[in-house]
């Protein structure tokens, strides 16, 4: 039995990681400050004596004697709203949160995975995006304090990775959708389908001409698992390749809602990326993985779960 530590674990992403390990018979130490994440997540798993939840902010240091054999550093607002909301917060996960956990895997000399994100590439000026690119982003920008965080989170992974010969590894998330996500965390795929299912207007920012390439959040895990499983300590990006407009995607959701929505335009955010599409050679090479789940299905159990009450946490 392992003992996996997964910080930000009862946010949408960790929350998925912990019920896949939990189910493969590790032992689960989950640390969340719940800031945007919620204890209905990992409600199930509460009473079991393989996990413990542990509320706290792992921006402060954090040391425990229990062996810790590997750790997912999931911690951090996610959605461009909540970022903008809590920079401050952002910024310290992305970077003391880092260093932090990165003591933590030295002391344990555990396995560690970063989980980074398709923004260290920004607004790109290459299309789809591979790993060697490094990215057009706006440092003093509204989304800065994200992408400069995860880079600089990526940066301190691979010191601590060349300096003290830590097993880390990097994942690069492209948008990721599912049950879990916060219906009002003004992401995409929430904010399209609740409005679609009260019959609101679907608000598209900009003219919708910008892409994005949604995968589903199981498939996301099996790629995480996998990549835990492996020995790789250079960036590996974890997306669905299947590219799509946002205004497209605003009619799939009203087509799969047999919603009487009606679609509005409002104003295109600063930085927004017009484009964004993972190129996921490294992943199927590397991890012999890609998604499964057509995006159909992935966005019908999506949409049942916020027809469910707990959807609307
Ligand atoms: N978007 C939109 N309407 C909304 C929310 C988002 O048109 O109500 C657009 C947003 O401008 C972006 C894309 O959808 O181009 C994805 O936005 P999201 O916040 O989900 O994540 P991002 O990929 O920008 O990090």
């Amino acid at each position: 039995m392992k003992t996996v530590l997964v910080t930000g674990g009862a946010g949408f992403i960790g929350s998925h990681i912990i019920d896949r390990l939990i189910e493969r018979g590790d032992r689960v130490i989950c640390v969340d400050n719940l800031i945007t994440g919620t204890r209905e997540n990992i409600k199930e798993h509460l009473s079991k004596p393989n996990f413990e939840f542990v509320h706290y902010d792992v921006s402060k240091p954090y040391f425990t004697e229990t062996h810790i054999d590997f750790i997912f550093h999931f911690a951090s607002p996610a959605s461009p709203i909540d970022y903008q909301k809590l920079p401050i917060q952002t910024l310290k996960v992305g970077a003391l949160g880092t260093h932090n956990m990165l003591g933590l895997s030295k002391q344990h000399s555990s396995g560690f995975l970063l989980a980074s994100t398709s923004e260290v590439y920004g607004d790109p000026l290459i299309h789809p995006q591979n790993e060697d690119y490094w990215g057009n982003v706006n440092p003093i920008g509204p989304r800065g304090v994200y992408d400069e965080a995860k880079r600089f989170a990526e940066a301190i992974t691979m010191a601590y990775h060349r300096y003290h010969n830590l097993d880390t590894r990097i994942v690069r998330i492209f948008n990721t959708f599912g049950p879990r996500m916060r219906k009002n965390d003004g992401r995409v795929v929430p904010a399209f389908i609740n409005q679609a299912l009260n019959n609101e207007p679907i608000t598209v920012f900009g003219d919708g001409s910008q892409t994005r390439s949604f995968c589903f959040v199981l498939d996301l895990v099996e790629g995480l698992l996998k990549f835990m499983d492996s020995k790789e300590h250079y960036p590996i990006n974890l997306g669905n390749p299947r590219e799509m407009t946002i205004l497209e995607f605003a009619k799939e959701i009203i087509g799969l809602t047999d919603s009487k929505s009606e679609i509005i335009f409002n104003p295109l955010p600063e930085d927004d990326p017009k484009v964004r599409q993972p190129d996921i050679t490294r992943a199927k090479n590397i991890l012999n993985w890609e998604p499964k789940y057509s995006l159909k299905d992935g966005l019908k159990a999506t949409i049942d779960y916020f027809k469910k009450p707990q959807g609307n946490n």
